[in-house]
């Protein structure tokens, strides 16, 4: 059941187990590290996703620079995953090294203001339409807020999502919706943290009539959504009207509606936000903002902003921390959104994004195999359906994560790495365009492999 249609189950596992242990042999220093680690860290691994992912010994660095990753063993690859998009840039854009380490020695955490968190809150203002920002460490962390101030806002407790949806470490959002319909903790969540039949909604992405239905009883704080949604294994797209009708049954119904842009922001210069032009209460993004330097923004209306500041008055409100808008984050923020995020690097990540997105669907199509290609700026991911997937419910049953493995491995082990998650690829401003031409020749010849028609 996990073998994607089109491809020889066979071929599958031969595949898997060849490469894997392609993959050992070549990593000797890796390995003993990783033994090292196992002593002082759980599973080996600093975050337990690395454990999860594809590599039996997980992928080493010894330094990462443009758009490539140099690991412990001597090999090198050109980097599609980009850290899941937090590297976006890339691992040294010039503007931003150049930013970091002019801060560097000037202060890197101060808790006070200072000009340069003026500029950005500005700047974000221009870019997002929103007027009021405040600063976070973590994409997480900005969603936690936002949840927060909604409910504070609105004075409603529920919050709504859409299913198989990632907004980051948060037991609000760890819910998912049954194959029957009810909304259930994600697999592998802790049953004992927050009941989330009690806080949280689950609908499908697209579907406004299960939208209307749950946000009619008028407990809804607020809808959290990406506005493409990037997580569930593919790109999916919204259908036609369905942004301008959440945001209409939101404000029909009073509740508020934040756009998670994390992911989104290699569709443009102001995220689909601008590209779309939506019109949300609250934004919230991180990851690449600062160029690798940890930080996260969320953004507000006036009356969300009226809200916050009444809440905020007194107390701690349980909003904030030590650690965000310290002057190296905010002077990497000011680099990115001053001398990365400009027209010509998002030209260039397009060009490159419809390159990747053309050698893979030209795979697709000589094979004749029913997947399906979709691209948001620089951010390309295939599932395995054949039509472009409305919803990440119904496509979730088909993550094929045995080709997720065998393919990533496959690829690895020849130079190429894409995300170890979904598969798919991000371009950066330093990807370099033969790299782009080796991953669809590399792709073209593991699928081939795989359905054992290599023309
Ligand atoms: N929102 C979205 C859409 C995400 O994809 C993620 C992380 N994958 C987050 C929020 C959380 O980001 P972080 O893990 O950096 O806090």
């Amino acid at each position: 059941t996990d073998v994607p249609p089109g491809l020889d189950p066979e071929r599958l596992a031969g595949m898997l187990d060849e490469e894997r242990a392609r993959w050992i042999e070549a990593r000797p220093k890796s390995a003993a590290l990783r033994e090292r680690a196992r002593r002082s860290q759980v599973h080996g691994t600093p975050q337990h996703w690395i454990n999860q992912f594809p590599p039996p010994v997980p992928l080493t660095v010894e330094r990462a620079a443009g758009a490539r990753l140099y690991d412990v063993d001597g090999h090198e690859y050109a980097d599609f995953g980009l850290a899941g998009t937090a590297a976006l840039w890339g691992h040294d854009h010039p503007a931003v090294v150049a930013a970091l380490r002019d801060q560097l020695g000037r202060g890197s955490v101060t808790l006070w203001s200072h000009e340069d968190h003026v500029w950005v809150t500005e700047e974000l203002h221009h870019r997002f339409g929103l007027p009021f920002w405040q600063f976070t460490v973590s994409a997480s962390d900005a969603n936690r807020f936002a949840l927060l101030l909604a409910k504070v806002t609105t004075g409603r407790r529920r919050i709504l999502m859409f299913n198989r949806a990632y907004h980051g470490s948060l037991e609000l959002t760890a819910a998912v919706l049954s194959p029957d319909g009810e909304v259930i903790p994600q697999p592998g969540v802790e049953p004992n943290g927050v009941d989330v039949r009690e806080t949280t909604k689950v609908v499908e992405f697209n579907d406004l009539d299960a939208l209307e239905r749950a946000l009619a009883p008028g407990d809804v704080a607020a809808v959290l959504a990406e506005p493409v949604m990037t997580n569930g294994g593919a790109v999916i797209r919204p259908e036609p009207g369905f942004h301008a009708a959440l945001r209409d049954l939101t404000r029909r119904t009073g509740t508020l509606l934040i756009i998670d842009e994390t992911q989104t922001i290699p569709a443009g210069p102001g995220g689909c936000t601008r590209e779309f032009g939506l019109e949300p209460d609250l934004i919230t993004m991180g990851k690449c903002i600062a160029g690798g330097v940890p930080a996260g923004l969320y953004g507000m209306s006036d009356t969300v902003a009226a809200a916050a500041a009444r809440y905020t008055e007194h107390g701690d409100g349980g909003l904030g921390s030590t650690m965000a808008s310290g002057p190296l984050a905010v002077r990497g923020m000011r680099a990115v959104l001053g001398e990365v995020m400009t027209d010509d690097t998002y030209a260039r990540m397009n060009r490159l994004g419809e390159r990747y997105e053309r050698d893979i669907a030209a795979v697709i199509a000589r094979h004749d195999l029913p997947w399906h290609v979709g691209r948001l700026g620089g951010r390309v991911s295939y599932a395995f359906t054949p039509d472009p997937p409305r919803d990440a419910g119904r496509l979730y049953p088909s993550v094929g994560s045995a080709a997720r493995k065998a393919l990533w491995l496959y690829m690895a082990n020849r130079g190429i790495v894409v995300n170890p998650m979904s598969g798919g690829g991000l371009m950066s401003p330093l990807t370099a365009e033969t790299d782009v031409e080796r991953h669809g020749a590399l792709f073209a010849a593991a699928i081939g492999a795989l359905t054992g028609r290599n023309g």
